[in-house]
């Protein structure tokens, strides 16, 4: 369990928190996320190319805080099949005009399954028709009560067309961090998650991951479920080189011989000869679940 691993390391450091966006469509799950990017864009990278490569990083007050870029929940989904929970705190959006839907309902449900805190985002507060007393009644019937209805949930107004609010969910954010207490070891070999991955022209697979442990490398081998190889470039969310990440930041992983499936666990390791052993039994091991699976559907279908 890396959670406790890190809990009983004596060098785990004080790490950003990871967050994910979620709620009902339409509620603004991808205007805010694209809200908080170009609001918080660091001086001398605007104007840079901004690509959405699956994850980035804002800073508040210095602070770095990590979003999942994937609006809604298939990426937290995979993630979680895998193992590989790298979020620390969810967003609910819910729009203060529309009030609580179906998949607000979900969402909540995922939530609260998953343990991690909650802050929700009451969107589209610009809106004439906004009405968050009825969206905060509307939650607390799903178990989700605002703090200032007597609960423990913090509701933030917000707009993410006019950007009223991001810096109140922000800096909510770095209150919510600091009493997880969240802690990595940047000194040892990386274990990251990968968000989404793709084969890109003239680059081959192309993994975002975001660090869970450890400090991702340049010049690692690397191993990834069955895939393998070496990291050759690390590329961040602003299209520029660089040359590592530390816990909880993103980039980029260009050098792995075929496209690992979102979710999966990236980790450098000590040799070519090691990853490629790893990534071998990997690879057999699928294949025989996937063999056994057929047989039994075969049987299943007689
Ligand atoms: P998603 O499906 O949850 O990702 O929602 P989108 O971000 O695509 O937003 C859905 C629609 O709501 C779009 O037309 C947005 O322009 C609009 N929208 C999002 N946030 C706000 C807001 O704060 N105020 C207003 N007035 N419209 C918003």
């Amino acid at each position: 369990d890396l959670a406790h691993d890190v809990e009983e390391d004596p060098n785990a450091v004080k790490r950003p928190p990871v967050i994910t966006i979620m709620g009902h469509v339409d509620h603004g799950k991808t205007s805010l996320l694209d809200a908080i990017r170009s609001a918080k864009v660091t001086e001398g990278e605007a104007g840079g190319i901004t690509q959405h490569i699956g994850a980035y990083t804002v800073e508040q007050h210095g602070e770095p805080i990590t979003f999942i870029d994937t609006p809604g929940h298939a990426a937290f989904g995979a993630m979680r099949q895998r193992g590989t929970d790298v979020t620390d705190i969810i967003i609910i959006v819910v729009a203060a005009d529309d009030g609580v839907k179906p998949q607000t309902e979900e969402v909540i449900k995922i939530a609260k399954d998953s343990g991690a805190p909650v802050i929700v985002a009451l969107n589209k507060m610009d809106k004439e028709t906004a009405n968050p007393d009825l969206v905060k009644g509307q939650m607390a019937e799903h178990g989700m009560t605002s703090v200032d209805w007597g609960g423990d949930v913090e509701f933030i107004p917000l707009s993410a067309k006019t950007g009223m609010g991001l810096d109140d969910l922000l800096e909510n954010i770095l209150i919510t961090a600091e009493v997880l207490d969240l802690k990595a070891n940047p000194k040892v070999p990386a274990k990251s998650a990968v968000v989404e991955a793709s084969l890109e022209k003239g680059r081959g697979p192309v993994a975002t991951v975001i660090v869970q442990n450890g400090t991702l490398k340049v010049g690692d081998n690397i191993v990834c479920g069955s895939s393998y190889g070496r990291v050759k470039a690390l590329i961040d969310e602003n299209g520029k080189q660089i040359k590592s990440i530390g816990p909880s930041h993103t980039a980029q992983v260009a050098g792995l011989d075929t496209v690992p499936p979102s979710g999966e666990v990236l980790m450098a390791v000590s040799s070519d000869k090691e990853a490629k052993e790893y990534a071998h039994k990997r690879y057999e091991y699928d294949r025989h679940k996937e063999l056994s699976k057929s047989t039994k559907s075969t049987l299943e279908d007689m």
